[in-house]
C-alpha cells in the first residue's frame, strides 16, 4: 500500500485533529479510527473523534470508545485538520457547513467523491483498518494491545471475521501480528457475536419473518412499529442484512430499515459478482462490490419494486 507523504507529513506537522467518521459506524469506522486517535495522541497531538451517531452497544468493548463525541465544542468555528476515515465525503459524517483548513481522507470505498485536500483510498483494501495499521507504523508510533483490538476489530468486522473473499494472506498476516499485540481473537469475537441483548435477538425473528424470495434475491425489512414492540433501536439493525446470505441459492440480500413512512435505509449484500455498490450508487449511495447502501424514498412496495428491478438489472444473467 502506497501511503501518500502528504498524508503522514501533515499528521507529523499538525498539532490538533478532528477525526470524523461515517453515519451509523460499523466496527471498521470506529477500530480504524479510535487506533489513529491513540497513535496521534501517543504522538503528542490533540485529537477530537466525531461520531454523528451513539456508538453502537456491540462496539461498547473497543479499548477507548467513552472517547467518541457528537458534539462539537464550538459549531462554525473552523476545525483546523479534518480527517475523515471509513467515508470520502462530509456528508457520509452527518456533518453539516463543516470549515476547515486542511481535509485528508482514508478510506477503502468504491464510491469516491471528489473531496479532500489529501486522499487515500483504496478500494482494494479490505478494510480501512488494515491501511491505518500501516499508517500507525510509518508514523513510528508503537501498536499497544489497545490498538491492536481495535485494528484487529475493524479488520474482523469487514472481511466477516476472515470468511469473505477479500481475507487475503495479507490480512491474515497482519492480523497475527495484531494477536501477537495483544488483540485477543476469542474475546472480540465474542464480544461481537454472541453478547446480543434478548431484545436484539426478538428483533432478529421480527425481521427474519418478514423474509420474501424473489428469485435467487432475499428480501427483508424493519418497521418503526418492530422497534417499539422489541425495545430496540436502529443500531440493533448492525448485520441483518448478511443472514439470507447463508441460503445457497441467495446472490443477493436486501434489508430495508423504515426511517419514516416514507424512506426507507437500504442495506445490500451480494456473493460473487453481483455489484451491489453499482445499484446503491444508481440511488445515490454507495459502498463496495459485496456490501452497500442506500437510501430511497417512497413507501415500502414502490421502494422494494425500484430496488429489484435496479438489482436484477446488475445480475450476469440479466
Ligand atoms: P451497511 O449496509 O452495513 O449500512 O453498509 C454497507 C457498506 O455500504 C458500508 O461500507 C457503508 O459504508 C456503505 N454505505 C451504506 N450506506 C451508504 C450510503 O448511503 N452512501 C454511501 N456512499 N455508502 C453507504
Ligand atoms: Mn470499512
Amino acid at each position: 500500500m502506497n501511503i501518500p507523504d502528504r498524508l503522514t507529513d501533515l499528521l507529523r506537522r499538525e498539532r490538533s485533529f478532528f477525526i470524523a467518521i461515517h453515519i451509523d459506524p460499523d466496527g471498521d469506522a470506529l477500530g480504524s479510527s479510535l487506533a489513529l486517535s491513540d497513535a496521534l495522541v501517543s504522538l503528542g497531538k490533540e485529537v477530537t473523534l466525531y461520531s454523528r451517531d451513539p456508538v453502537p452497544e456491540i462496539y461498547r468493548y473497543l479499548p477507548g470508545w467513552e472517547r467518541v463525541t457528537n458534539s462539537i465544542s464550538n459549531p462554525g468555528a473552523q476545525i483546523s485538520n479534518l480527517i475523515l476515515i471509513d467515508c470520502n465525503e462530509p456528508d457520509r459524517t452527518g456533518l453539516e457547513d463543516v470549515k476547515f483548513r486542511h481535509s485528508a481522507v482514508i478510506d477503502h470505498h468504491e464510491t469516491m467523491r471528489d473531496f479532500g485536500d489529501i486522499k487515500w483510498i483504496e478500494p482494494s483494501a479490505p478494510a480501512t483498518g488494515l491501511m491505518v495499521f500501516y499508517l500507525i507504523r510509518a508514523l513510528n508510533a508503537g501498536i499497544t494491545s489497545g490498538m491492536a483490538t481495535n485494528l484487529y476489530s475493524a479488520i474482523a468486522v469487514d472481511t466477516g471475521t476472515f470468511r469473505y473473499s477479500n481475507t487475503t494472506s495479507e490480512v491474515l498476516r497482519v492480523s497475527s501480528e495484531l494477536v501477537a499485540s495483544g488483540a485477543n481473537p476469542a474475546y472480540i469475537s465474542k464480544s461481537l457475536y454472541e453478547t446480543w441483548s434478548d431484545r436484539r435477538f426478538s428483533l432478529l425473528i421480527s425481521v427474519l419473518d418478514t423474509l420474501e424470495m424473489q428469485g435467487d434475491i432475499a428480501v427483508m425489512h424493519v418497521t418503526q412499529d418492530m422497534f417499539r414492540a422489541t425495545g430496540t433501536a436502529p443500531e440493533d439493525t448492525e448485520n441483518f442484512s448478511n443472514f439470507p446470505r447463508m441460503i445457497k441459492t441467495v446472490k443477493v440480500s436486501v434489508f430495508l430499515r423504515e426511517l419514516d413512512s416514507s424512506s426507507y435505509k437500504i442495506s445490500m449484500r451480494s456473493k460473487g459478482d453481483v455489484n451491489v455498490a453499482g445499484v446503491a450508487e444508481a440511488f445515490g449511495g454507495g459502498g463496495h462490490m459485496n456490501a452497500a447502501g442506500c437510501k430511497i424514498k417512497g413507501n415500502l412496495g414502490a421502494v422494494k419494486e425500484a430496488l429489484l428491478k435496479a438489482i436484477k438489472s446488475k445480475m450476469p444473467d440479466a
